[in-house]
């Protein structure tokens, strides 16, 4: 860990990192930045919540500093509009003592006032592939000044379909500027793309490709008709901060909402249905701690940047690896702690045992205590039936997240859980 007063930055900046409460870099900025200003070409392997939106905002401010505000001078490409605005809310924190401008551009929202917003100053754009692509060919925006790209959550990009956007908007960069480009994993397209845009990268990899250390994993193995009621349980009886529930399709975020709103807890919904406008009420009422939980899908998720949540709860089981390392690297941030539960079904293993390959470890089964199971089978290999390893204490979630103490039932707004 370095300060920032080291790393040859205009004081500007540095008051912005004071003021948002930064003292030291994290691993990923301590790397990244020098070899950055440097004008070298970065591949950053780091997992999110690792203070990677930092370690390319501030290279690229001090790059630009004084730039002319004529042309757009850095592109920022990201998978989702949460994550684009995300990263804007960054940029603009750290370039609030500089003349610099940016703005984010992407789909589901009327294109109009982007175009009229583009005539102004913008040195910075931070951008979807799909709306920034159709800008490019309507000719309401150029790149031809271009000094620096980055490409953001490349491997989300590449999960999302994203990469023959990604191609074509590539050939509308002038030929020499600087690419940094970070990724959670390296599919093998995604390294394919590297070699062809990078001039001899630094590669940087902050510890192995895995979650933050700071969580901490259990499977709840169960049958999907007890996946509801064993929600409610484990809401019930966990003092925490605030959860974020995954599901795998809209339809299903729709549906657990409506379960636990009806439940009386205090929930918001973020699915890809929703009109941009709703998923930043969405997002921005869970931020504002108006909310205690957020169900969402992968896809309106990414971008989520909450510290304090406390626990992550996969409803249904990921798809992908990258997509358990994704969703539960939306807790743990920031070096707090945090929690992932994931309900298992039986056929979930083999995505377990890949889970488990790349965390290294195995992951600690849990049962619920008083918890009707039925006739199923989730006890057939006693040996995982531990009393430890049974889901009963409170002490446990509270040395966890001693801010928030209060059990869901004790929540201050939180109200009686019957509707009578
Ligand atoms: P990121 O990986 O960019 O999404 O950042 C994860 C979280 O870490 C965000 O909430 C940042 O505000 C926070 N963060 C980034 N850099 C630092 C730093 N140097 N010190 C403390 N927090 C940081």
């Amino acid at each position: 860990m370095t300060s920032f007063n080291e790393l040859n930055i205009s004081s500007r900046i540095l008051d912005a990192i004071e003021s948002v409460g930064y003292e030291t870099t994290t691993p990923i900025q301590e790397r990244t930045i020098p070899v950055a200003l440097k004008g070298r070409d970065v591949l950053g392997l780091a997992q999110t919540g690792t203070g990677k939106t930092a370690a390319f905002t501030i290279p690229i401010l001090q790059k630009l500093i004084n730039s002319d505000g004529q042309s757009i001078k850095a592109l920022i490409i990201a998978p989702t509009r949460e994550l684009a605005d995300q990263i804007n809310e960054t940029v603009q924190q750290l370039s609030k003592y500089t003349k610099l401008k940016s703005l984010t551009v992407y789909g589901g929202v009327n294109k109009k006032p982007e175009v009229t917003r583009l005539q102004r100053r913008v040195d910075i754009l931070i951008a979807c592939p799909g709306r920034l692509l159709d800008h490019l060919k309507e000719k309401s925006l150029h790149l031809n000044d271009l000094e620096m790209l980055v490409l953001d959550e490349a491997d989300t990009m590449f999960d999302m379909g994203f990469l023959p956007d990604i191609t074509k908007i590539l050939t509308y960069l002038p030929k020499k500027h600087q690419s940094l480009l970070f990724a959670a994993t390296m599919p093998k397209p995604i390294k394919q793309l590297t070699d062809k845009i990078f001039d001899s990268p630094e590669t940087i990899q902050i510890g192995t490709i895995k979650p933050a250390q700071t969580v901490s994993h259990h499977l709840y193995p169960i049958n999907e008709k007890m996946k509801k009621d064993a929600l409610l349980k484990i809401l019930n009886s966990t003092a925490t901060g605030q959860i974020l529930i995954f599901t795998r399709t809209k339809f299903r975020t729709k549906k657990v909402f409506a379960d636990l709103d009806k439940n009386n807890f205090r929930v918001v919904a973020l699915q890809g249905n929703m009109s941009q406008n709703k998923r930043m009420q969405s997002m921005n009422g869970f931020k504002q701690g108006k909310y205690d939980i957020l169900v969402a899908t992968d896809i309106a998720s990414r971008g989520i940047d909450v510290s304090n949540v406390t626990h992550v709860i996969n409803y249904d089981m990921p798809t992908t690896v990258d997509t358990y390392i994704h969703r539960i690297g939306r807790t743990g941030r920031a070096s707090k702690e945090g929690e992932a539960y994931t309900f298992m079904l039986p056929e979930d293993s083999g995505m377990v045992k890949r889970i488990e390959k790349v965390l290294g470890e195995n992951i600690e089964k849990r049962f619920l205590e008083d918890f009707n199971y039925g006739d199923m089978k989730v006890f057939d290999s006693p040996k995982q039936l531990h009393k430890s390893n049974r889901f009963k204490r409170q002490t446990n979630f509270k040395k966890t997240s001693t801010k928030h103490s209060r059990t869901r039932n004790q929540s201050k707004n939180h109200r009686p859980s019957s509707k009578s």
